[in-house]
């Protein structure tokens, strides 16, 4: 009678997993390789394949580089080194507090490049939630990730000793070996390009099997000390070994607080993990409930796995960089001024990137975060002096702009009210009147010339002509929360350079254009050039960096009609390169000319808002064409699926978004610009618990374009949705066609925001 109810249960329980086998779940769909394929010379995403939870402290890889080397796993590589704990944004950025663990069969072997095994990518499974790899000489590894740790397994096979060797890196490190308790603890320390970023990540490492034998080593004469059970310095690395045949599984946790936070981490997040596979199943289930908050139907499976590989990208930066006490209480160990604090603190991100899409993306899933983060950001501010524009894990000031002030006035605008607005305001003024120690987008080069000439001169500052449009669009910003939150002073102030993008465009030419001190532009103007007064960039790029007043620039262009074909000039015109300044061809000049769409460079980020502004002079049509054709043509879920550096998530909340149906194309205000839904329908789960559902009937490859719509079955003629119509649930119904439909949204009430048409409207009233 047991026997037979319980063969019962087991025919229930198989029937149900075969029915949903066939229903994917939305982790399924994601591909942990997307974009793996990137060299120096060409780069198709410049990702490695990221085992991590959303937002994850420290995420795990496998590594087929050399230690320190910023092509961490590259797809064409053939052999693998390690599986190693990072925290990397780009290969252009490398990584810090990095450590690896190999396992080793027959000799034990510690050089890396002797070490190293053969794989093919049919024995490797690489998912959000779990990686697995049965390398050519039979050991197989397995990981799976929790949110500052990871579940390891390794299966050694017969026939040989079975070795782990742990790899201290290009740093500082320290290894303790306990053989009675089956742990190794230690520290790791290494930063490969900013050596005063130096901090520590202290690990925990517990195995379930005994240990044979052990040992330390160091990796740069590869010297091994058998039986030492702890060492410190350069490279100081740890062996361990196994019975032969063993099956080895290691929970490992790190802190940049201390050794004993560490180990209250392990236990939180990894002492009721029986095995690898409860871990597994956990993150699997986190993934889904996080990724399953936009839950799209219709479209290709291909289009499924695209928008979910991206989704994860979307959902891996900014890190959380805190940590919870015995209590439960958050903390951090501060990268500012290397101090432990309470509370929340985030890292890993350049804004120039990220504050065009993901973080706008964060706002709508997850507004509690991103007011976290916004108090965060003024808090770093108190201990740096500075407010963050590259965090990595302390302030790096890479790239231009102080575009922090975007996502403090974006989180205003769309009522995330978790800091003090004033602060932030006197924060912002001391970014913009100074020129901070770190970089060139740590407080502002050319400030002082900027406020007397109303522009950045050129070539007295590099990348003058764009430092003037991000100057511009952030004193928007600053005017906007100085605005929203009623402050006189600091609108008046803002208020008087926001427009300074007029000062860099040359009506002679139709093009922004690098300007001298005294007035005259800079001779030999060619749009196509790159570099100069730009930023990996040439002039047909950044035409477009005025985010807060596309009618000015429209107005400043000669209206409507030249506007627009400016914007079809874009795809029309030879996709021809002057390396310029840069005296060679970098790989974002190589990704446009292969994309072959003229001088449309979506491989980089000036120009990625750029087709949403045919939203704002009469012809939405282009934009629902040329978004659907954007998305086809430069994104896969295959390790080539990016069409240049995928940035921080930043390239993957471009495509998270424009699948949606719309885009943020000013942050600072509270609108997402339409395009072309990729789906026939998508659900977005708020974080309130209500449900924006965009309706897109008739949606095919063919039928891109938007014939009519309505918004909570009412006519909606808008190009344009505001932030609380989305969180505030409801239906965005659209009727797609194959033609386009030119009546709609193009009447002037239709138009997204642009600072001159709402100014001019006010002077009206
Ligand atoms: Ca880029």
């Amino acid at each position: 009678m047991v026997k037979k109810s319980l063969s019962l249960l087991a025919l229930l329980f198989f029937g149900a997993a075969s029915v949903q086998a066939k229903q994917k779940d939305p982790v399924d769909y994601v591909n942990t390789l997307q974009g793996t394929n990137s060299k120096h010379e060409l780069t198709h995403g410049n990702t490695y394949p990221t085992t991590s939870l959303p937002f994850g402290m420290h995420t795990w890889t496998p590594q087929t580089g050399k230690n320190g080397d910023g092509w961490k796993y590259q797809y064409f590589k053939k052999t693998i080194r390690g599986f190693q704990q990072a925290h990397q944004c780009s290969s252009w950025t490398n990584d810090y507090c990095v450590y690896s663990f190999m396992p080793v069969t027959g000799k034990l072997t510690v050089n890396e490049d002797e070490r190293a095994t053969g794989f093919s990518h049919e024995n490797e499974i690489a998912k959000p939630h779990y990686y697995k790899v049965k390398l050519d000489n039979g050991i197989v590894t397995e990981m799976a990730p929790t949110e500052r740790g990871a579940h390891l397994r390794f299966r050694f096979p017969k026939g040989g000793p079975s070795y782990l060797v742990l790899d201290g890196y290009t740093g500082l490190s320290q290894v303790k070996v306990w053989p009675a308790e089956r742990k190794i603890t230690g520290y790791v320390s290494n930063n490969r390009t900013n050596k005063d970023n130096l901090i520590k990540s202290y690990f925990e490492i517990r195995f379930d099997r005994p240990f044979k034998s052990y040992g330390t080593w160091e990796n740069r004469h590869n010297t091994i000390r058998a039986n030492e059970q702890q060492g410190e310095g350069e490279g100081i690395g740890a062996y361990l070994q196994f019975s032969e045949g063993e099956t080895v599984q290691a929970k490992v946790a790190s802190s940049y607080i201390s050794p004993e936070q560490a180990a209250v981490t392990l236990a939180a997040e990894l002492g009721r993990s029986k095995n690898l596979e409860e871990t597994k199943a956990a993150a699997a289930a986190i993934w889904n409930k996080h990724l399953g908050r936009i839950l799209v139907e219709g479209g290709t499976e291909e289009e499924k796995a695209t928008f979910y590989s991206c989704f994860f990208r979307a959902s891996l930066f900014s890190r959380q960089f805190y940590e919870y006490d015995k209590e439960g209480k958050p903390y951090y160990f501060s990268p500012y001024d290397k101090k432990v604090h309470a509370g929340y603190m985030f890292t890993d991100t350049g804004f120039w990137d990220t504050f065009r899409a993901q973080f706008p993306l964060n706002t709508i899933l997850y507004p509690t975060m991103h007011g976290r983060y916004m108090q965060a950001l003024l808090d770093a501010q108190e201990q740096c002096g500075w407010l963050p524009s590259w965090s990595f894990p302390g302030e790096e000031g890479s790239m231009i702009g102080n575009h922090a002030i975007s996502l403090l006035a974006d989180a205003w605008v769309k009522g995330i009210r978790s800091f003090n607005p004033e602060k932030a305001l006197k924060a912002y003024l001391h970014e913009a009147t100074n020129k901070g120690p770190w970089g060139p987008a740590n407080g502002r080069h050319g400030w002082k010339e900027y406020y007397a000439l109303g522009y950045v001169p050129y070539p007295d500052y590099r990348e003058a002509t764009a430092k003037t449009l991000e100057y511009a669009y952030d004193d928007f910003c600053g005017y906007q929360l100085a605005r929203q939150t009623g402050n006189t002073f600091y609108q008046t102030i803002f208020s008087r350079q926001m427009y300074n993008y007029k000062n860099v465009y040359d009506p002679g030419t139709g093009f922004m254009r690098g300007r001298k001190a005294n007035g005259e532009w800079v001779e030999n103007f060619d749009p196509v050039e790159w570099g100069g007064p730009f930023t990996e960039g040439n002039a047909w790029h950044w035409e477009w960096s005025v985010f807060h007043d596309v009618q000015g620039l429209i107005n400043l262009m000669g209206g409507n009609k030249a506007f627009n074909a400016k914007l079809d000039s874009v795809f029309t015109v030879p996709n021809t390169v002057k390396v310029g300044t840069y005296g060679g061809m970098i790989h974002e000049m190589t990704e446009m000319v292969m994309a072959d769409m003229g001088q449309y460079a979506h491989g980089n980020q000036p120009i990625q808002h750029m087709i949403y502004l045919y939203n704002y002079t009469g012809e939405p049509w282009k934009a629902q064409f040329h978004v659907r054709n954007a998305m086809n043509k430069l994104y896969n879920a295959t390790e080539n699926g990016y069409p240049g550096d995928e940035d921080q998530g930043q390239t993957s909340s471009w495509y998270v978004l424009s699948a949606l149906g719309f885009y943020s194309v000013c942050p600072g205000t509270d609108q997402y610009v339409l395009g072309s839904p990729v789906f026939q329908k998508a659900t977005i789960t708020l974080e309130n618990g209500k449900k924006f559902v965009i309706d897109a009937k008739n949606n095919s490859k063919d039928n891109v374009y938007i014939q009519s719509a309505s918004l909570n079955g009412k006519p909606f003629n808008r190009n344009w949705l505001s932030y609380a119509e989305i969180t505030n649930g409801g239906t965005l119904h659209l009727e797609m066609g194959p033609s386009p439909e030119m009546t709609r949204g193009v009447a002037e009430e239709s138009k997204p925001f642009s600072l001159s048409k709402e100014q001019q409207s006010n002077f009206a009233k």
